[in-house]
């Protein structure tokens, strides 16, 4: 691994920037408030990568909902998807008999977000539907698709607001290309 001081050295391209960021999460938070007004949603947010979507658009929706925490993960540390998928946190409250939104940073193979599906329908929610800032549909290994997207993006690995490699980029305000010279070599 060959990270640089500078995080925004090792950006080989800006993707998304902030005020599109900032926009297109305010378009969904308006989206959302109108669909769930008077329902009283629980939003689960997938940590870690999801942290900063999450906490910004719980903000844009305009009604009564709740907040809930869920870590899971199907990376190590690296660019492929492992296929082994961990639950490290679960959520704490009975999703039984209510409306659950869950908040992902990023739908690749879909794997993932196949898996939580399952196991949290398995609780009987009333409804259960998925929100997810950025779709590489290109790469889908299965047949799982977001209901709300943010943005529809290209089959490359992507840094920056939550999104990590090996932990780090998660604090850069934009989403951009990592540059593979960070793991490649
Ligand atoms: P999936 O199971 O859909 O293949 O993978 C979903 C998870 O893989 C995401 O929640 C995210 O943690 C990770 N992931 C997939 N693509 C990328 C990417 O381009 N950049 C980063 N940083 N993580 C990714």
């Amino acid at each position: 691994m060959n990270i640089s001081e500078n995080m925004r050295d090792d950006v080989q391209e800006v993707l998304l920037t902030e005020e599109r960021i900032k926009a297109r999460v305010k378009e969904l938070g308006q989206q959302l408030s109108k669909d769930y007004a008077g329902k009283h949603p629980i939003v689960v947010c997938v940590m870690k990568g999801a942290v900063n979507f999450f906490s910004d658009l719980v903000r844009e929706i305009d009604c009564q909902l709740e907040l809930e925490f869920m870590g899971i993960s199907s990376y190590g540390n690296g660019v492929k998807t492992s296929g082994i998928i961990r639950i490290s946190k679960d959520i704490d409250t009975s999703i039984t008999n209510r409306h659950v939104i869950i908040v992902e940073d990023i739908i690749d193979s879909g794997l993932t977000l196949k898996h939580l599906l399952k196991l949290l329908e398995q609780r009987e929610p009333a409804s259960i539907k998925t929100v997810c800032l950025l779709d590489k549909p290109e790469r889908r290994q299965c047949d799982i698709n977001p209901d709300y997207s943010g943005f529809t993006i290209p089959n490359a690995f992507v840094i920056g607001y939550g999104l990590d490699y090996a932990g780090y980029y998660r604090n850069l305000k934009y989403v951009g290309i990592l540059d593979p010279k960070v793991y490649e070599g």
